[in-house]
């Protein structure tokens, strides 16, 4: 009796499940694994694992989404304010979302109550390189998950808010930090480091998402070892990444960054985790000869056993800080191929086999790239232009600044942190791209634990008076912009395709947009009060579909934007998370 009992729960609750309503304390792999396909959840970064922040709801639609009007608004509140760029996942009828200085708040998708909010002691002398973001939390069983500025894990009690596991990942004092969200896969707990302008030292961790304890580490730079972890925390080794000094000059790849603090995308069917990596270390790449593997690429990383399986590299030996860090976005093509498409800082858009890494198709997202003429599909490497290369200080009269070059895009990169949306009606990814240049020089640099290594200067320039972001639709296959909007500020926020034929894309002046999918063509804008540079998100609960975005200006461009900086420093503060649905839904 009792077993029957038990059975008719587990059946009841299993159809729950399939309707797409996660249970308090019942968050699995499978259903992380199934976010895409299920509406009435957001349980992972990207919408689904692979990251493609498509949605299958058709209730807010071409037609309708005139009649878009906010539900409720919450201010993440007190003087924090700065860059607001996380993306909030949503269970059992609760918003998860993080905020600047490590906070995490979780509110009821109904009346925008907040139920508890989490704020991280943070300690002094935390060295974010581009201001105090964080770009959401993952959910696994009752927990929810995210990194900290202080290069910390926290795992919290989706109920209680109370603290069930930290971890420390490494030293923030040596320039660790953590901004990117968490993801899934295969019952690991997939993180990346932040801290590439400190050189530390860039890898994958997995862990067990209910104790943080560690399962495997992957560095991403050629010459580290990797090591796996028994249930006792005993590492054992588990092979070199690549070959000591093939690609690294000296002892340089020690500190040679190949930070993956955008976190990555998982493809169940391939069994791989993709993570794209950073600049290499110092950015003057006259001291380090070579492709400096692996820095600048897409890896491929076998979540069972922590290995890398394939590997391509965007920008070999980089001297742009042109970070390859961009979400590698699976998609399947007409003929059955599965494929990843990759916006990259450096101005290029790659696909790749998802299987082998295979280049299958490059091509210019942005109109002006200096630093190369193409990628040659045959070799898979990039048709350098030496003379748009920053020039060498040693070569230089007094040997401290080398000759400086204008070079496009800047480093803040034909895209940069803002997630693009790929729709499976359409075929077309929706990149946030961004026209601008920058003089760069390089300098003699040494590596200080703790100090910026660089090794560079710089200043960003615009390139066009009207306007530097344009959110661009792009064919994968041909190479072709279909359409294009373009924005006066730079494009710092990412993007949302959903069935209904819509695109929706922030703004930093404030605007959350909706435009359509297939034509470009705005129908719809709502002003939030400050700068957009977060992606949007959307589900169902009750019948009714729901948007919701997070608000907040700052990220990296005001910090580092030199000529852009001046340009959109009217732009308001604020933070906060803003909800929407139809007024007749
Ligand atoms: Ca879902
Ligand atoms: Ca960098």
């Amino acid at each position: 009796m009792f077993k029957k009992q038990l059975l008719s729960v587990l059946v009841a609750s299993a159809c729950v499940a399939a309707a797409g309503v996660a249970q308090a304390g019942s968050i699995t792999d499978q259903m992380v694994a199934n976010d895409a396909k299920t509406t009435g959840d957001v349980l992972s970064w990207g919408m689904g694992t692979e990251g493609q922040r498509y949605s299958t709801l058709t209730q807010v639609n071409t037609k309708t989404v005139k009649d878009l009007v906010p539900v409720w608004s919450l201010s993440f509140g007190g003087e924090k304010q700065r860059g607001q760029e996380s993306q909030p996942v949503i269970a059992d009828g609760t918003m998860f979302v993080t905020a600047s200085y490590s906070r995490l708040y979780a509110i009821d998708t109904k009346t925008g109550k907040e139920k508890w909010k989490y704020e991280h002691r943070l300690p002094d002398g935390i060295m974010p390189c581009c201001d105090v973001i964080n770009r959401g939390a993952a959910l696994f069983d009752n927990l929810v998950i995210f990194g900290t500025l202080d290069a910390q894990l926290v795992a919290l009690d989706r109920e209680t808010g109370k603290v069930v596991w930290k971890q420390k990942v490494d030293d923030f004092q040596a320039g660790y930090s953590l901004s990117a969200a968490p993801i899934i896969a295969k019952g690991l707990l997939l993180t990346g480091v932040s801290g590439g302008e400190f050189g530390i030292v860039g890898r994958v961790e997995a862990r067990d998402p209910k104790t943080g304890k560690m399962v495997w580490m992957r560095p991403t730079l050629e010459g580290y070892m990797g090591y796996k972890y028994d249930a006792d925390g005993k590492a054992t080794e588990n092979g070199v990444s690549g070959t000591t000094n093939q690609s690294w000059p000296g002892d340089l790849w020690k500190t040679g960054g190949a930070s993956t603090w955008l976190g990555g995308t998982y493809n169940a069917e391939t069994g791989l985790a993709y993570f794209g990596t950073g600049n290499p270390a110092p950015w003057n790449s006259h001291i380090r000869p070579g492709d400096n593997l692996y820095s600048c690429s897409t890896v491929a990383i076998d979540v069972s056993t922590g290995k890398i399986v394939w590997h391509y590299q965007n920008t070999p030996n980089d001297g742009w800080d042109f970070d390859g860090v961009n979400e590698f976005v699976t998609f399947k093509t007409k003929d059955g191929r599965m494929l990843g498409g990759k916006a990259d800082r450096n101005g290029f858009f790659f696909v790749n086999d998802a299987k082998t890494g295979k280049l299958v198709n490059a091509f210019p997202f942005v109109n002006k790239i200096t630093w190369a003429s193409g990628i040659d599909l045959n070799t898979g490497r990039p048709k350098f232009v030496d003379a748009n290369r920053p020039g060498d200080p040693a070569k230089s009269a007094d040997g401290k600044k080398g000759e400086v070059v204008f070079a496009a895009p800047s480093f803040l990169g034909g895209k940069n942190q803002m997630p693009m949306a790929y729709s499976q009606d359409t075929g077309l990814f929706y990149v946030p791209a961004n026209e601008w240049g920058m003089e760069i020089w390089n300098e003699p640099i040494s590596y200080k634990k703790g100090a910026a290594y660089l090794g560079a200067g710089f200043t960003i320039k615009t390139i066009n008076d009207e306007y530097i972001g344009a959110l661009r639709a792009v064919d994968p296959m041909n190479g072709k912009i279909v359409w294009e909007a373009k924005n006066n500020a730079p494009l710092w926020g990412g993007v949302l395709a959903t069935k209904g034929g819509l695109v929706f894309y922030g703004t930093p002046e404030g605007y959350l947009k909706a435009l359509d999918a297939k034509t470009g063509k705005e129908l719809w804008h709502f002003q939030t009060g400050t700068g957009i540079v977060a992606p949007p998100v959307t589900w169902e609960e009750g019948g009714v579909q729901y948007v919701a975005v997070v608000s907040g200006w700052g990220g990296a461009v005001p910090l580092w934007g030199g000529d852009v900086a001046k340009k959109v420093n009217f732009l308001n503060q604020g933070g906060s998370v803003w909800v929407f649905k139809l007024h007749k839904s």
